[in-house]
């Protein structure tokens, strides 16, 4: 394997370097191995909206329990996954997952809003992307009005004419469209003007530390501003505190979640939950 990897490598493999590669490749080996062994599962997490104080949507959440490994947090294998040429597979097993459990939601009479996919930006660049959605949509039965996708800054900005071609068929669709960690990444104004989204997500980073922190503080009244300028809805994640929350309220930021109001779970344990809202 060494060999095929590491051109030329050889002069600057030290002790500690061996190791390092062969845990790599070890990880490597297993998320190649994950899909068929069932070692993924997906947890769901609310967004509550502030003026009805109800779930608007649940986000699912990809989880790894390697039988060898252990979890492993998607902030590693998501990454890895866009590396080695997996998450096309990874990610229309989690669209195919959610689609399906939502649709189950449905069938029991379960008000959840919408379910919320995270889609990577290889996904979103792909050319058929679009059919792929459709037809899971097709396959599980779920309207198009009850799915979301999350996307990132960086995979709208490569190739923004195609993906805004794309994002408007989706849109078209009924799907919603929110820009994840948004503030992270490198969007233009005047290209989100042009974006056919409805939401913008406020990255966490900027939610901790609210309301003392001031530069968090002017950061996230920017964004509400802006996004309210611009007619998309604002959702903020990571909150964890009441005075977040009021800071948040009071900003007229949209929607909230994190884990002052639930922590992702499966959903077998969520009906406690959604009994409560
Ligand atoms: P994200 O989509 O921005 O999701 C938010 C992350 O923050 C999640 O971490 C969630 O569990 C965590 N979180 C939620 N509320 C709170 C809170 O109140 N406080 C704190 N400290 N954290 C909170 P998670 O599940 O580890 O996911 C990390 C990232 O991995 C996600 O960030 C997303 O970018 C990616 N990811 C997860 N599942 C998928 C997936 O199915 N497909 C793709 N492409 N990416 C995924
Ligand atoms: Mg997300
Ligand atoms: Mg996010
Ligand atoms: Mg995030």
């Amino acid at each position: 394997r060494a060999k095929h990897d590491g051109r030329n490598n050889y002069a600057f493999y030290t002790e500690s370097l061996t190791q390092e590669s062969a845990a790599k490749l070890k990880l490597q080996s297993a998320l190649h191995d994950a899909l068929s062994i069932n070692a993924f599962h997906l947890v769901y997490q609310p967004k509550i909206s502030f003026k009805t104080g109800k779930p608007v949507a649940f986000e699912a959440l990809l989880r790894w329990n390697d039988p060898v490994l252990g979890n492993i947090s998607p902030a590693v294998f998501i990454p890895l996954a866009e590396k080695i040429g997996l998450i096309q597979d990874i990610g229309n097993w989690v669209l195919k997952t959610a689609c399906k459990q939502a649709q189950s939601w449905r069938e029991q009479g379960v008000h959840f809003g919408r379910v919320a996919v995270n889609v990577a930006s290889q996904q979103l660049q792909r050319r058929s992307f679009v059919a792929e959605v459709a037809d899971i949509l097709e396959q599980t039965g779920l309207p198009a009005n009850c799915l979301e996708l999350e996307v990132t800054e960086s995979g709208m900005m490569s190739d923004q004419l195609l993906v805004s071609q794309y994002l408007a068929k989706l849109g078209n669709m009924g799907i919603e469209l929110s820009i994840d960690d948004f503030g992270t990444g490198y969007s233009s104004l005047s290209y989100l003007k042009k974006l056919p989204i409805h939401k913008l997500k406020i990255d966490q980073s900027f939610v901790a530390g609210l309301p003392l922190d001031t530069h968090n503080t002017a950061i996230a009244k920017a964004i509400i501003a802006m996004g309210h300028a611009l007619n998309l809805r604002v959702v903020a994640e990571g909150v964890e505190t009441q005075a977040q929350v009021d800071f948040l309220k009071g900003c007229g930021c949209d929607e909230v979640q994190g884990y002052f109001y639930s922590r992702p779970q499966l959903p077998e344990n969520l009906s406690e939950f959604l009994l409560q809202h």
